[in-house]
């Protein structure tokens, strides 16, 4: 384990070099990047000014207090996500979980009960009691009922309506509709993709055609958009990337474009990374970015040692990118600034009452509280088992548990669900029509 007390980067005599160069043209993007450089500048000068060592503290029993109230009460301001309820659920139990804090078992079980009344007739979560059935909620809830992993809370999950819900969304080219009716884009697969793997309900064809669709969202800028032809973004190329790698076909994608692009995200300024390019630095892309680090470290790597087998070569080798092998892959970090964005987190994304956030200046949520800690965690963890290596800025109570970076929840909490489930056998696809009357 490595402690960080060395002087920090954003305090090192080179820090203002780093800050944008507009070149005398000014737009609304380049004015607005100056304002958050200046926001943060303001934030960093007031820092050093109160703290002759610099020693970034992760506010812990801050958080704790602010997340276990929010599993309890939610004030007025969160009644625009009544139809994202299993989110909170999840962004909730996950950062605790990030932060060490054990749930009381009386609050898990209300939770797995509110959870089963989301739970839709037509299989699947809604966002809400009453409401329809929903990719997005259907992922976050599988996750919160993973994280609690009792078998109360596996047993909320009725598997076989899981799998119809599923296929009532599959469209013929392998995309995924978010609900039925609905929209198509990148998340939808990723959120089906990790809770089909992680409650075992992938058959032969629930996946087919979708490792190519989902390879057709990258394009020139190396990311993913969230359909194919649309910009590369953040969110989308973490869901397409965790999707491919979940279904094993990762080396679909151009991974060394796609690793060029997501590096470029990190702000060389702030820290933190940006979910676009010409877009504001924002705490959340702390992990849609940032965790695609170890999903691209762990395929490059895998890459490189199939490469060096000489008749692989030219299999592997897509467009103009040929990969001949990654010998050069560190054993030690991630391939982004690490401690950077540890600083950014820490110093500019937490709230003194509790709670982290997207930049100075804006209110915490438990949205951005999840994913900044989640970054955070990318960013102290290199590696996993037997490789691991720990980079922790601060004292070493800023430590968090390490996070799983395909389906963002604590890695033993992924392998006792995956243990658990794959003690059942794989429910088997029903007619659409199953279980409804059909009457001429
Ligand atoms: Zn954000």
């Amino acid at each position: 384990m490595e402690e960080v007390l060395s002087t920090l980067r954003c305090f090192g005599e080179y820090h203002k070099s780093e800050s944008f160069k507009d070149d005398n043209v000014k737009t609304e993007t380049s004015v607005e990047q100056k304002k958050v450089e200046d926001s943060i500048q303001e934030v960093l000068s007031a820092y050093q000014q109160n703290h002759k060592l610099p020693q970034p503290t992760l506010l812990r029993e801050q958080h704790y207090v602010y997340l276990k109230r929010g599993l309890r009460y939610l004030s007025d301001s969160y009644e625009c996500l009544d139809a994202s309820r299993p989110w909170l659920c999840y962004w909730i139990l996950h950062s605790l979980e990030l932060l060490d804090e054990p749930v009381p078992a009386s609050v898990s079980s209300d939770v797995c009960a509110f959870l089963a009344r989301c739970q839709s007739p037509t299989g699947g979560f809604a966002g809400g009691p009453g409401q329809q059935a929903h990719l997005a909620p259907t992922y976050a809830a599988v996750n919160a009922l993973c994280i609690i992993g009792t078998e109360e809370a596996y047993n909320v999950i009725d598997r076989q309506k899981l799998l119809d819900f599923l296929y009532s969304v599959k469209q013929p080219d392998g995309s995924f509709l978010m609900h039925v009716g609905g929209e198509v884009d990148v998340r939808s697969a990723y959120c089906a993709a990790s809770v089909a793997s992680l409650t075992h309900i992938i058959t032969p064809t629930l996946f087919e055609e979708t490792p190519g669709w989902i390879a057709r969202c990258q394009n020139w800028e190396g990311g993913l958009g969230g359909v194919p032809g649309l910009e590369a973004h953040g969110g989308y190329t973490f869901c397409g990337m965790a999707a491919m790698v979940i279904l094993g076909k990762e080396h679909m994608l151009d991974l060394k474009s796609l690793l060029r692009w997501v590096v470029c995200r990190q702000m060389r300024f702030e820290g933190g990374f940006q979910g676009r390019c010409n877009k504001l630095v924002d705490g959340c892309y702390s992990f849609w970015q940032a965790g695609l680090l170890p999903l691209l470290h762990r395929a490059l790597q895998a890459e490189g040692a199939l490469s060096r087998e000489p008749a692989d070569l030219t299999a592997r080798t897509r467009g103009s990118a040929t990969v001949t092998g990654d010998s050069a892959l560190s054993q030690r970090s991630w391939m982004f600034e690490q401690r950077a964005l540890q600083e950014y987190i820490l110093l500019c994304c937490q709230n003194p009452a509790g709670g982290l956030l997207d930049k100075p200046g804006k209110s915490r949520d438990f949205y951005h509280t999840c994913y900044c800690l989640s970054g955070l965690a990318v960013a102290q963890h290199f590696g996993s088992r037997d490789l691991h290596h720990e980079l922790i800025l601060g004292k070493d109570e800023n430590r968090l548990v390490p996070t799983h970076p395909v389906y963002n929840i604590c890695p033993e909490k992924v392998a006792q669900a995956l243990k658990h489930f794959h003690q059942l056998s794989v429910p088997m696809q029903r007619e659409p029509a199953t279980g409804t009357l059909n009457l001429p």
